[in-house]
């Protein structure tokens, strides 16, 4: 398991999974856990 601590600044659904933008590259997983307490809603909000 690989841990990486970056600044997510968009979570989007795609065709491929879960697309998630930080301010250094573009990433794409099956599944995506939101813990990001009160910012959670901001980063929610392009969801479906
Ligand atoms: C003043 C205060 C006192 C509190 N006292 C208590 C208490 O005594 N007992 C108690 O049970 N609870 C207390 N709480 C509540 C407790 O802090 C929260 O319930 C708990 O911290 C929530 O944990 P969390 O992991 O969901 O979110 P957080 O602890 O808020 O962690 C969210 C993390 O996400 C990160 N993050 C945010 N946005 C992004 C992003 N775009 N990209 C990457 N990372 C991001 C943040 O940097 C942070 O590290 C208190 C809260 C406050 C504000």
């Amino acid at each position: 398991m690989t841990f990486q601590q970056s600044a997510v600044t968009q979570v989007a659904q795609s065709d491929s999974g879960v697309s998630v933008k930080t301010q250094q590259e573009n990433l794409t997983f099956d599944h995506c856990v939101i813990a990001c307490g009160a910012w959670s809603k901001e980063l929610l909000k392009d969801l479906n």
